[in-house]
């Protein structure tokens, strides 16, 4: 099968999907809506990816959900989900209630990131006085991309805000031009360090839309991502769709330049008319037999840059001796120019059992773990359990420092980004899988046209990432599969 044609929709029934995350679970869900015969393949013992959380000390852990924007009833969020056919709104706390979402501590100055986006532009104007014409040129992007997310185009990746040029500007060029403070610019660069990208090369697009998805509202994951995971894989279920775990796919098979199924590692082939990748673009590579794609086309997936992973520490707190915090904290330290260096995200909420639970999360280079490249989670040995202690020790000093008082605090988890690298199969553990910067963008859009026919990428990869981003793929991934008409009219009847 060589590369030719750009996807047509699928002429067939049979639907194969690689990976349960919310990328294969949505788009499993789409999919079995229009009729489609659905199975996902998931490595693992359990369906959901990122979503899942784990259970120490009584506490249950998040991975990869710690809060979204915009899940209100009538937000982009909120709508994918009722599209999906799921109320997940039980599993999630809505943040601001005391007026904040997100504390931004400098080591000069505080910026709260508000609840609604006219507080924003109001906290904006009071922080920055002197620059309001900066403030109104951002708010008018702000304001029009936020517009644009709430038309149903904008769920499939289709339309405005996605055809205005002027969008795909680097932030960091944007406010080079405004000739921002270095405050302002501190202020501006935090949303994008959400996405894994640095102002710079991140995108107006993503930087606006990340910022507006939590200004229409925020939510915090209440106790269990376990309980988003299953719930998800059983509405998936109850439509008639099947998940098979614990088997990772192997290869993809085809026959005179179609797809023909899915070979699973057990040595058990599902048959397919088309597969959907919802794992990492790199990794669907070793699934494509060798002579199927160019050597070019190999070699430009395989040099696209991943964002950086992170190291998480999750600490018992006694609930006792320290209040949870309604919003999250940032503590973050620029250079002169306002560029962010450097930050850890603490979010302290209530746990179980006279516990509250701390997440600290700060950036994690994968070469420094690079000693251990070629072990498994679990069996890497005392030198990594030492070597990420010591750093967990450290983050939980800075944090005593940074929040204050808290005691009585104990240590029950910390992740590396091998973990993440070998519980998802992410290349360098990367937090937010490929980098959707400037530089990147145009390489990244390609994969939505991947040069097999059959084969159709959704997940945190291909269009953004994070859980909107993720499911705006899925449908994304539909409307090529199935055609926009089809999914239009199922966008329609919700
Ligand atoms: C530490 C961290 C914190 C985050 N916090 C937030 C947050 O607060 N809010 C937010 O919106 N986003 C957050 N994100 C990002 C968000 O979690 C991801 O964008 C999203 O979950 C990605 O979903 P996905 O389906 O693309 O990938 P994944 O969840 O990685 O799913 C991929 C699945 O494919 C499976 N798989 C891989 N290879 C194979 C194979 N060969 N065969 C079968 N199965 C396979 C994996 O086991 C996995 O289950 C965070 C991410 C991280 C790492």
């Amino acid at each position: 099968m060589k590369a030719k044609a750009r996807n047509n929709f699928c002429e067939g029934k049979n639907i194969a999907i690689i990976g349960s995350g919310i990328g294969g679970l949505s788009a499993g869900i789409i999919l079995t809506q229009l009729n489609y015969a659905v199975t996902i393949v998931e490595k693992n013992p359990r369906p959901g990816g990122l979503l899942r959380s784990y259970r120490r000390g009584g506490l249950n852990c998040p991975v990869g959900v710690h809060y979204v924007g915009a899940l209100g009833a009538d937000e982009p969020l909120g709508r994918m989900f009722k599209i999906l056919g799921v109320n997940v709104t039980d599993f999630f706390e809505k943040m601001g209630q005391d007026g904040v979402i997100d504390r931004y501590v400098f080591d000069d100055f505080v910026f709260d990131l508000p609840a609604g986006i006219d507080a924003f532009a109001a906290g904006l104007r009071k922080s920055f006085p002197r620059e309001t014409a900066a403030v109104d040129f951002i708010m008018t992007n702000l304001r029009e991309i936020a517009r644009r997310m709430m038309d149903p185009a904008f769920l499939i990746n289709q339309g405005d805000p996605f055809q205005n040029i002027d969008f795909f500007t680097p932030m960091g060029e944007v406010l080079d031009k405004l000739s921002v403070s270095p405050h302002f610019r501190a202020v501006m660069g935090v949303p994008t360090q959400l996405i894994g990208v640095p102002l710079s090369q991140c995108p107006v697009i993503f930087h606006h839309m990340l910022l507006a998805s939590y200004l229409f509202s925020s939510w915090r994951i209440r106790d269990d991502g376990d309980k988003l995971a299953d719930l998800l894989a059983r509405r998936f279920r109850e439509l008639g769709g099947k998940i098979i775990l614990s088997d990772a796919a192997s290869r993809i098979l085809s026959q005179e330049e179609k797809i023909s199924g899915l070979q699973l590692q057990s040595g058990v082939i599902l048959p397919a008319d088309a597969v959907v990748s919802a794992i990492h673009p790199k990794a669907l590579l070793g699934l494509v037999a060798e002579n199927a794609l160019r050597d070019s086309f190999r070699q430009r997936v395989l040099s696209l840059q991943e964002t950086e992973g992170v190291i998480a520490v999750h600490v018992a707190v006694a609930a006792l001796s320290r209040d949870a915090v309604k919003h999250n904290i940032y503590r973050l330290h620029t250079d002169e120019r306002g560029t962010i260096l450097d930050g850890i995200f603490y979010q302290l909420k209530p746990g179980a059992n006279g516990d509250n639970l701390l997440s600290i999360i700060t950036r994690s280079l994968y070469r420094e773990w690079r000693a251990w490249e070629n072990t498994k989670t679990g069996r890497r040995g005392n030198d990594y359990v030492q070597k990420k202690m010591k750093i967990a020790a450290e983050l939980l000093a800075r944090a005593q420092q940074d929040l204050g008082n808290i005691k009585n605090a104990r240590i029950i988890d910390v992740f590396t980004p091998l973990t993440i690298r070998d519980y998802v199969n992410c290349p360098e553990g990367s937090c937010y899988g490929l980098m959707h910067s400037a530089d990147q963008l145009l390489k990244i859009a390609s994969l939505n046209n991947f040069p097999l026919p059959g084969i159709y990428l959704t997940g945190q990869n291909v269009v953004a990432p994070g859980i909107m981003g993720s499911i705006m793929g899925s449908f994304s991934a539909a409307r090529q599969i199935a055609g926009a008409e089809k999914l239009n009219k199922l966008i329609g009847t919700v």
